[in-house]
């Protein structure tokens, strides 16, 4: 095809939008694209800002068989072309799109893009036609890599550092020149995981442009909260929750703190695994939302919570919270005891209360006390935690106990 020079209104790009995928990782009953994000779907947000952009003539989506029903409703009246169905691998539901806008006067270039990038960003995009107007059969938006990479051995020993001078972190849209790479899917005889790869083994030129963080990939529940936090920094409503517990001292040989066991010349006592330290953070968070304490969700009196991981309540507490569309912000232990030592432990229980929560650890602090020998913990008679949470919750939420409970 002859290359169009300039970007003037005779030019003709589709951006081609693969919301096919089932995102195993995120969870959930919907697939992510079709999730919320700060009360819209996901999908939606990300055909918004394709549309916004004048550049793009038009947008396609390819959509699982199954979605049409959520397709339909994230889609709803927005001016886009019918949406295709996908096939089992991203590949094929790519060419299935590629082939749906060939057959209706097929465009100059082609963007694709991952549903689940819904912050699509102008001037990436417009750096990509560029990269295009001046040559190149793709462009696709990089990060250089900041972190740095280690080479591991199936049994996670370090083998090598990875030079990451010349590395890349692609992301999408990636623009194509469209026959160029509708004839690479076309011919395509490998699976590939990016559209780009098949361009360069087909030996065409790809380039990259500098991409831009918003346009990160949802993956995890993690990366939900921080884009949230992106799009709403001023209208949560910052609530925060209080908890303390006690558990008595009885003979054994060890005790669990924090979900950490600690070799100790005693045990707690308690119905579940007694840690005393998940149990006041759990009562911090249910505090947060109003939402009563440990007790009223996980009677003593009911035998299937004997001896059960305390990690079960405070997981159920940040979901409850989550269920409101807000997140945890901040939490904040300190547990008192005179033994065991706490400080050699600490980074530990930090860790673990971080993946409970699927938060990052630097949002979670655990301190430890003594209490100079005086009363109960000082007589080493049991330990006492206390905690305080932070949680930010949508403005309008309509919280209601007996939705919690
Ligand atoms: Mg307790």
């Amino acid at each position: 095809m002859s290359r169009v020079s300039s970007t003037e209104s005779n030019m003709k790009i589709v951006a081609l939008v693969v919301a096919a995928g089932r995102g195993a990782r995120m969870g959930g009953e919907i697939p992510k694209q079709y999730q919320n994000l700060a009360d819209t779907p996901v999908l939606r947000r990300t055909l918004e800002n394709l549309i916004k952009i004048p550049v793009i003539s038009n947008v396609c989506v390819v959509i699982h068989p199954d979605d049409m029903d959520l397709y339909t409703t994230a889609a709803e009246g927005l001016p886009i072309l019918p949406p295709v169905i996908g096939g089992a691998e991203r590949q094929d539901s790519v060419l299935a799109g590629l082939t749906a806008i060939s057959a209706q006067n097929a465009p100059d270039y082609v963007l694709i893009h991952d549903a689940a990038r819904p912050l699509v960003v102008a001037d990436v995009v417009h750096r990509i036609i560029e990269a295009l107007n001046d040559g190149a059969s793709g462009a696709i938006p990089a990060l250089p890599v900041a972190d740095t990479l280690k080479a591991v051995s199936p049994d996670k020993t370090i083998t090598h550092t990875v030079d990451r001078t010349h590395l890349w972190r692609a992301q999408t849209p990636q623009g194509f020149v469209f026959a160029d790479i509708y004839q690479a899917h076309t011919a395509a005889t490998q699976t590939v995981t990016d559209d780009i790869s098949l361009l360069e083994k087909s030996g065409y030129s790809v380039k990259i442009v500098q991409g831009d963080a918003r346009l990160s990939k949802l993956t995890e529940p993690a990366d939900f909260q921080d884009l949230e936090r992106y799009l709403r920094p001023q209208s949560m409503d910052i609530r925060t929750g209080f908890g303390l517990d006690v558990h008595r001292f009885e003979p054994g040989n060890a005790v669990i703190l924090a979900g950490v066991s600690i070799p100790f010349h005693k045990t707690l006592r308690g119905h579940s695994d007694a840690d005393v330290a998940l149990h006041a953070l759990t009562d911090a968070l249910l505090g947060s939302i109003s939402a009563g304490d440990i007790g009223d969700h996980f009677p003593p009196s009911e035998p299937k919570w004997r001896g059960v991981e305390s990690a079960v309540f405070l997981k159920h507490a940040a979901d409850l919270i989550h269920e409101t569309g807000g997140y945890i912000t901040q939490v904040d232990l300190t547990i008192i005891c005179e033994a065991p030592k706490i400080g050699p432990h600490r980074h530990a229980m930090r860790n673990t209360i971080a993946q409970i929560l699927n938060i990052d650890v630097d949002r979670v602090s655990v301190k430890a006390t003594t209490t100079e020998r005086l009363g109960f913990t000082g007589r080493e008679e049991g330990i006492a935690a206390q905690a305080i949470a932070t949680v930010s919750l949508p403005q309008h939420s309509k919280l209601q106990e007996s939705d919690l409970c």
